[in-house]
């Protein structure tokens, strides 16, 4: 698999440089950048591990390589999905209508719609209409998926024979697609505050740790699924609402002891937040974090109604905050304070999340668009000293994502993944932007600012070419599967 790339412009540490070589080894890492007649500062930085070619203007690949030119084409990192719910993809244009006499239809009744679609899946369909989701991220500029996957039972709620049945399934189609993925299994254990799980939520359940263990053991073997692709297991508590203390905290301890991820719906809608108040007389990051959950594997996904002391434990502990704005948008939720939780130091990532779009440009430009829109002011998430927001946000859809997700990814680097991303210069949208001064900085702003993802053109996955030219493998037998299933579900 070893291969070269050399694009017109490439994005290494937020800022564009030209013609640079990304070598690709074969275990699918970055094993080198060559950037021409570049090599002093490369030194001054530290940052390059090898350089292959030390002649300005010329480009001598190690030997028996061919250097694949992406001419009139810019390489990103791989954008990271990090927090998706592949099967939502079917609620899309289903739940934007209001009822009768619903002038009050929120959060809350479209969960009910999402629930009708969980009752209706079985193993093979929820097989296909995660594989399509997945397949529409990759042509989106999506390398990395983190799914926050809560289907684990039977429809009457009993386990399957295989506690880990549709994790396989979730896994197989990830697979299929050639994106990477990281698993977080979800841990739900109730309907709420003093409520049993309802039967729409049964298929979600585990009624207790030791259960969730055990199917969490049992999900780890199948890593083996995806031996061509990068594949990790990580854990989540669905929300505090989900599950109460003792198994918030056994589950903290779980995750320390596996060393994995922990990621959690944390204060999405104010209701939320009023319940954990009655129950634990505290808001919900901080019974999180008086559970032993917050650390710098935590990622808190959302966090529209944070305090500021929740900004700072998520700040102090180096956790991430995943925010998704397209869905908290069409969903209701409001808009969280980034500049409170970019000020207290916790790392931004992005998500997809109800696949209302699949679209990180949009969702990069969300996190600054709605800062705009909260506070009546321009440039909000820009460095505090000055200088371009476009960096900032990159740097969100991809290092930042691969931190929520446990993956060695999300630059441009020796011994990074080579999960990357190439998108078109000659679209007439970014027509004028690279003429004249500074015309770097433009084009970063724009491709963030006003980008579409119709602009990816190609996309390699741990060094493996899976969208070309705009294209993927066995698209359409994806799309006309997922038919079949939205089919019997709507008809
Ligand atoms: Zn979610």
């Amino acid at each position: 698999m070893a291969l070269s790339l050399q694009a017109d412009l490439t994005l290494i540490n937020g800022a564009l440089r030209p013609d640079v070589t990304v070598h690709v080894g074969g275990d699918g890492r970055i094993i080198g950048v060559d950037r021409p007649g570049d090599e002093t500062e490369d030194e001054a930085e530290g940052n390059v591990v090898e350089i292959f070619s030390a002649t300005s203007g010329e480009f001598a690949a190690p030997q028996g390589r061919k250097i694949h030119r992406l001419r009139k084409r810019v390489l990103l990192p791989g954008f990271v999905n990090a927090h998706s719910h592949a099967f939502q993809r079917l609620l899309r244009g289903r739940t934007e209508f209001r009822a009768p006499g619903r002038p009050d239809d929120d959060f809350w009744s479209w969960r009910n719609a999402m629930y009708k679609v969980t009752q209706a899946l079985d193993p093979d369909e929820l097989e296909a209409v995660t594989r399509m989701a997945m397949m529409e991220m990759l042509l989106a500029g999506y390398t990395h998926v983190v799914e926050f996957h809560y289907l684990h039972n039977q429809k009457n709620g009993q386990q399957y024979d295989d506690p880990a049945e549709l994790s396989r399934r979730v896994l197989a189609a990830a697979e299929s697609a050639g994106i990477g993925i990281t698993l977080l299994r979800v841990a739900y254990q109730r309907g709420g505050v003093g409520l049993a799980a309802s039967v729409e939520q049964r298929r979600f359940t585990d009624p207790d740790l030791d259960r969730y263990a055990r199917a969490w053991e049992a999900t780890v073997p199948l890593v083996e699924l995806g031996s061509r692709r990068p594949v990790q297991i990580g854990m989540a508590a669905h929300s505090v609402r989900a599950l109460d203390k003792d198994f918030l905290e056994g589950l903290g301890r779980l995750a320390e002891e596996k060393g994995c991820v922990l990621h959690a719906h944390v204060a999405e809608q104010p209701r939320e937040v009023e319940e954990c108040l009655q129950e634990h007389d505290c808001r919900p990051l901080e019974l999180l974090a008086a559970s032993g959950l917050v650390t710098e594997r935590f990622t808190a996904v959302h966090g529209t109604y944070l305090a500021a002391e929740e900004a700072d434990l998520l700040g102090e502990a180096g956790a991430t905050v995943c925010i998704c704005p397209t869905t908290e948008r069409n969903l209701g939720d409001g808009l969280p304070d980034l500049q409170a939780l970019q000020s207290a130091g916790a790392r931004l990532a992005i998500g997809s999340d109800s696949q209302v779009r699949i679209n990180p440009f949009a969702e990069l430009r969300g996190l600054e668009d709605g800062e705009r829109l909260r506070l009546g002011r321009r440039n909000c998430l820009a460095p505090a000293a000055g200088g371009p927001v476009a960096p900032y946000l990159l740097e969100a859809g991809s290092a930042g994502g691969a931190r929520a997700g446990q993956l060695g990814a999300g630059s441009i680097a020796p011994g990074q993944r080579a999960d990357l991303v190439a998108v078109d210069l000659e679209v007439p949208m970014l027509a004028g932007v690279l003429e004249g001064r500074e015309s770097d900085g433009a084009l970063l702003a724009a491709l963030v600012l006003g980008g579409d993802s119709s602009w990816v053109c190609d996309v390699w996955v741990g060094g493996r070419h899976v969208v070309e030219a705009g294209q993927l493998l066995r698209w359409p037998s994806a799309v006309e599967d997922y038919r079949k299933v939205a089919k019997r579900v709507w008809g």
